[in-house]
């Protein structure tokens, strides 16, 4: 065993030098969305009629009219062959947590001539063999077929490759029994169960202008970036994406010098090139910095709805993964990639907007728009209330586990922090208007204007997991990696849920005491802010009496992954899916054993890496420094000579016993997995003997890393892969 290939690849990133890879100068606003079949190319290409009806069901995700479906599809055919492509692909997103596409030609025969050919079906309907994809026992394979359908939301976009480009049309992906096997399909139906729910509370407000609602979604990105000579001599890193062993760096995030600081110019080569690309593809990414632990940066769109920045925010890791292997970096999504310093994390700005663009979690000037945004202000708080266990299984994976809770994150206690003005009209509303205290300023519903809310950026409120960030929810503990669907799936239908139960309540209100909207409001609003007031905190959500009062309310804390999915089953989340449409218990079933079986998985990746990491790295370097530290022993005359060698040698073949006997005991734990009866009992071992093992054999391991010769470890340190770019 040696360092040579270490050493060398750290020559290698040496030598390396930022590239320049853009030539074009264009403004972003000229160039935004041309790799799509924009509104503007399909201005351009689509009768008038046909444009109209094209235009409605792309900006506001209404069904389309299949009556347009062939002009569409001619349209697109010829946009796409006049930009050099050859093939389609319905781009959909099953439940393996990335995308999927299979790529078709647009050849075809007529008569005996070959042209280039796509209709309307092909471009609505697709059958990809589903058989290989994940879904949890709805589908056996003896009937595999599945069908993708496509979402005009997304406007079908242009991947370019060394030699071609495909045509990329974004779908939804469905057994075909109708069953949803991907993240798209429940995505786009809990849209329209918000959709329907607000639709119907603002008419009982007399907005009868307001025919649809949208959610929109603006995901901040934050990912690694690290050298990919030295990323090719990690094995960890290579099957799972993050690291299983590494001592801590002697500089790690301390100095807090990474923060915010000057982006180095390899990074920024890909940073550009990465947003380059993406103005190309319409998408609006917007900031980019340097986050806080060292190698770790961040971006950010500007918000659209749900279900395009869904997509596009895949498109995002995508063209990040390959534009930094470009510039021999190499881009890690992981959560945790590496033990002792800050994981990466997805925050997912969240509101509602009208169709006329009104965001309805937007303090208004008056009164009646202040009655408005209470509720849907409150509807969505008594949401994380009633659902804050399902909310925090939507992002519980086996690399989460690691961040949520690890004061770099929020903890696994699901709270909404409101700030302390919004609070405080609140608490006066709960109390019916009457004056509180010191403070002069009554809250009548209806009557007075609420204060212009403050943007809180405190450090309490960087701590909460669902934070008001003064016109929108930030939920702060999706993964780094995840498809945001389904915590937005999530959100959304409790929100749908709410919505439904304030719009009841104060209808009831309205008809008994035969009174108005905004009176019934009045009503309606402190029972329901006694009712969520719970979930609320505003304090330090990393502090521990938090945990101790958190479970004096009653609020979950779900910590790990088996743990938390458990939510996914309860009755009540069961009945709120199929209540709203969104997933049928069988649907339910199948994404709780789909998810439970990938934490098995990946757990069982992480546990074979480590064995073979330990046996055929850190064993053979550890016996290597032994034998020379034999024959330094050998070598001194006296026992008093040789003792400081004796000890040493002590401290390696304690070690080194540790990682022999943990290899073992983690081999043992892997056997036992198979005992288990079912995927439920299979996690739960992972969890509580296989992680433990994993963690026993780390200790060892990194012991080692830190003791033997430098000269003679396999694997590259943290010290290197993490300052060096
Ligand atoms: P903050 O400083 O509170 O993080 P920013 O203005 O930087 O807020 O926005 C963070 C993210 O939130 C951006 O992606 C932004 O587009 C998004 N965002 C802003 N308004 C909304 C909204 N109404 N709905 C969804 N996302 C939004
Ligand atoms: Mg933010």
């Amino acid at each position: 065993m040696s360092s040579k290939p270490r050493f060398a690849a750290l020559a290698v990133v040496a030598s390396r030098r930022p590239q320049k890879t853009i030539e074009d100068r264009r403004p972003q606003s000229e160039r935004f969305g041309e790799m799509t079949f924009s509104l503007k190319e399909a201005q351009h290409r689509l009768p008038k009629e046909a444009f109209k009806k094209y235009r409605e069901t792309a900006t506001s995700g209404t069904p389309l009219d299949t009556s347009i479906a062939p002009v569409v599809a001619h349209a697109m055919k010829e946009w796409a062959i006049d930009n050099g492509v050859t093939h389609f692909t319905h781009w959909f997103q099953p439940m393996t947590g990335i995308t999927a596409e299979k790529h078709d030609s647009f050849l075809s025969y007529e008569g005996a001539e070959v042209i280039e050919r796509f209709n309307a079906k092909e471009l609505v309907q697709g059958e990809p063999d589903a058989s290989s994809f994940p879904s949890g026992g709805i589908r056996a394979t003896f009937e595999a077929r599945g069908y993708t359908a496509w979402d005009p939301a997304t406007p079908a976009f242009l991947m370019p490759n060394p030699n071609g480009k495909t045509l990329c049309i974004p779908t939804a992906f469905v057994s075909y029994t109708g069953e949803s096997l991907d993240e798209k399909t429940p995505l786009l139906r809990s849209i329209e169960a918000v959709s329907a729910a607000a639709v119907r509370l603002l008419k009982v407000l007399g907005r009868t202008d307001v025919h649809r609602v949208s959610c929109t979604v603006g995901p901040e990105q934050e990912y690694f970036l690290i050298d990919r000579a030295l990323y090719a001599l990690r094995p960890d890193l290579v099957a799972c994406g993050r690291t299983v062993f590494g001592a801590p760096s002697p500089k790690g995030q301390e100095l807090e010098d990474q923060y915010f600081g000057a982006i180095k110019e390899r990074v920024m080569a890909v940073m550009t090139e990465v947003e380059h690309k993406m103005i190309g593809l319409g998408t609006p990414v917007k900031t980019r910095h340097n986050e806080v632990a060292p190698g770790q940066y961040e971006c950010a769109p500007i918000f659209e709805i749900v279900n395009r920045a869904a997509d596009h925010n895949l498109i995002l890791l995508e063209a990040f993964r390959k534009i930094a292997a470009r510039h021999d970096l190499t881009f890690l999504d992981h959560e945790k990639p590496f033990a002792g310093i800050n994981g990466s994390g997805k925050h997912n700005n969240w509101s509602m907007a009208t169709d006329g663009g009104e965001n309805l979690l937007e303090p208004g000037h008056t009164p009646a728009e202040n009655v408005q945004f209470l509720l849907f202000l409150a509807a969505t708080v008594r949401a994380v209330h009633r659902h804050g266990g399902l909310l925090r299984s939507s992002v519980a994976t086996a690399a989460n586990d690691h961040r949520l809770g690890a004061n770099e994150a929020p903890p696994a206690i699901m709270s909404v922090f409101l700030g302390e003005e919004l609070q405080d009209v609140l608490d006066q509303i709960e109390k019916g208007g009457a004056p509180t205290g010191d403070r002069r300023r009554t809250m009548e519903l209806g009557v007075t204007t609420i204060p212009a809310i403050a943007r809180d950026t405190t450090d309490r409120n960087r701590t909460s997991p669902f934070a008001f960030t003064g016109n929108k929810f930030e939920f702060r503990a999706v993964g780094s990696s995840m498809n945001i669907s389904w915590s937005n799936v999530v959100i959304n239908t409790m929100v749908a849920e709410s919505l439904t139960y304030v719009t009841d309540q104060l209808e009831a209100a309205m008809k008994q005491q035969k009174v108005d909207a905004v009176k019934a409001a009045a009503r309606v609003m402190p029972k329901l802010i006694a009712e969520f007031k719970p979930v609320v905190f505003n304090g330090d959500n990393y502090a521990s009496a938090w945990h101790e009062e958190a479970a004096k309310r009653g609020l979950a804390n779900d910590r790990d992954t088996p743990t938390a999915l458990k939510h996914l089953l309860r009755p009540e989340t069961v009945k709120m899916f199929e209540t709203y449409k969104v997933l049928s218990a069988k649907e339910i079933e199948s994404r709780y054993t789909v998810k439970l079986e990938s934490y098995c998985k990946r757990v069982a990746i992480e546990a074979r890496v480590a064995i073979e990491m330990a046996r055929t790295g850190a064993v053979p370097a550890a016996l290597s420094y032994l034998k020379r530290i034999t024959a330094v022993r050998a070598a001194l005359s006296s026992a008093a000579a040789a003792e400081p060698v004796t000890d040493l040698e002590r401290v390696v073949l304690d070690l080194f016993t540790r990682t022999q006997k943990g290899v073992k005991k983690l081999e043992e734990s892997l056997r036992g997995a198979h005992g288990a009866s079912g995927v439920a009992a299979e996690a739960e071992h992972f969890r509580t003997v296989v992680i433990p093992a994993m963690l026993e054999l780390r200790a060892a391991v990194d012991g080692l890393e830190q003791t033997i010769d430098d000269d003679l470890w396999p694997y590259p340190k943290y010290r290197e892969m993490l300052f060096h770019a």
